[in-house]
């Protein structure tokens, strides 16, 4: 029986496996905490958008801001995504990964003058530019460099994506994109400015997002505005409707990806937008039910109020219950251990905000290790070395197999870079 959000993870007889892997075998050879990711669970992602997209002019470029460890990338890479970057750290990720600039989407509300040079020169294939002052300079350094810098305009369609505060996008008084309001003008500016070619338009309202409407509704603001730019003489070629689609952590249903894109196509088709290239920008729904965090108990202690269950993760590798106050599915990797205790699962952190998973009922001793689940978004991506503490080893599995993706970090690591103060 697979668990609710994580079709990957199931129990054979009493050990959670991850597809083949059993995850306490994965620890115990690997170490925790560790993030393992299934190549299934990402397949199966990727299929919903590739199904409902074939035959059509499309760009799935996967946000790798969600999950940017290289082998991850060069997954998505292999299967013909591009990737939608937010820094010139993730381009040069994406280019180690194997990726061709021309699959890549330079989205950001404060690209500097250094990272648009970087990303002109590799030939990216458009800026999502998200503000006139960003407009104006990267027609300065396409010109200066004699490169032709492709833009796409990120419109805010103040829309509400009725997704948590933090991670909402697309309304009217927050800093992402150009209010709707006056896209047009920023349009017919980009269209006179030297070093720039217009070529697209884009949306990103926010992230998981559980319902249609948010996007049918951004979809219809984006084309009444592609048909007023137009209007005026400036082409569009395509049109980006941005990432955001939810995933279940626990009882969310968001729709399908294919359910989801079938529905922005019908619409475009029936708006006689069907000849133009679609761009999404998926990351979440791509990989976080891919992923688990391994992690073991230290200790199990009693308190008067509650009980704390005190694990070798924390909030340095999984920032999104201190952060979003999210609620992710936290299990045992072996059942049956006796009755469950309900507890706070709590990291070695000095700060009260280290928790993973409140009021948890757990059977688990010091020892055991536990799983929280869809883990594969903005988890491992998100790790700091707060408190010194190295960032976790990955792993990825495929059926039986399994490879290591990335090291465990090490003192060494952590300190590398740093100076001491000259002798006294
Ligand atoms: C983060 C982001 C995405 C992906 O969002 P998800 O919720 O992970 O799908 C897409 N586009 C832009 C511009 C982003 O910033």
């Amino acid at each position: 029986m697979s668990l609710p959000g994580a079709p990957d993870v199931a129990y054979r007889g009493d050990t959670l496996h991850l597809e083949g892997a059993a995850l306490s075998e994965l620890a115990g050879r690997f170490g925790t905490p560790l993030y393992v990711y299934s190549c299934a669970a990402m397949a199966r992602a990727l299929g919903g958008y590739q199904r409902a997209l074939a035959g059509r002019d499309h760009l799935l470029c996967y946000a790798m801001k969600a999950n940017s460890s290289l082998a991850v990338l060069q997954w998505f890479e292999r299967r013909g995504c591009g990737f939608d970057i937010v820094s010139g750290g993730e381009l040069e990720r994406a280019l180690a990964a194997g990726a061709g600039a021309g699959r890549i989407v330079f989205s950001g509300v404060g690209k500097t003058r250094s990272e648009m040079a970087r990303a002109l020169l590799a030939g990216v294939f458009c800026f999502n530019v998200e503000s006139l002052g960003e407009l104006e300079v990267l027609s300065t350094i396409a010109t200066a460099s004699g490169r032709v810098a492709r833009v796409s305009l990120r419109v805010n369609p103040d829309v509400d994506a009725k997704t948590h505060p933090y991670i909402s996008t697309g309304l009217r008084g927050n800093k992402f994109g150009i209010a709707h309001s006056s896209a047009l003008a920023a349009f017919r500016r980009a269209a006179r400015l030297p070093g720039i070619e217009v070529v697209g338009i884009d949306c990103h309202i926010g992230s998981q997002i559980a319902a249609t409407e948010p996007y049918l509704e951004a979809l219809e603001r984006l084309l009444d505005l592609v048909e007023a730019v137009e209007a005026e003489g400036i082409w569009l070629s395509h049109v980006d409707v941005g990432g955001g689609l939810g995933i279940t952590y626990a009882e969310e249903t968001p729709p399908a990806a294919e359910e989801l894109v079938a529905r922005l196509l019908e619409r475009i088709d029936a708006r006689g937008h069907g000849h133009r290239r679609l761009l999404l920008e998926p990351g979440r729904s791509l990989v976080g039910n891919a992923g688990v965090l391994v992690s073991e108990v230290l200790y199990v202690k009693p308190g008067e109020t509650k009980n704390f269950c005190i694990v070798d993760a924390a909030m340095n590798d999984l920032m999104r219950p201190a952060m979003y106050d999210a609620w992710m599915r936290i299990v045992e990797c072996e059942r049956g251990r006796g009755e469950p205790l309900v507890c706070d699962v709590v990291g070695p952190i000095c700060e009260s905000g280290d928790w993973l998973g409140r009021g948890r009922a757990l059977a688990v001793a010091p020892g055991d290790y536990i799983a929280v689940l869809s883990a594969g978004a903005y988890a491992m991506s998100m790790a700091s070395n707060y408190n010194t503490r190295g960032r976790a080893a990955e792993v990825m599995v495929d059926g039986d197999n399994a490879w290591l993706i990335r090291d465990r970090e090490t003192p060494a690591d952590l300190m590398r870079g740093e100076h001491l103060l000259p002798p006294a």
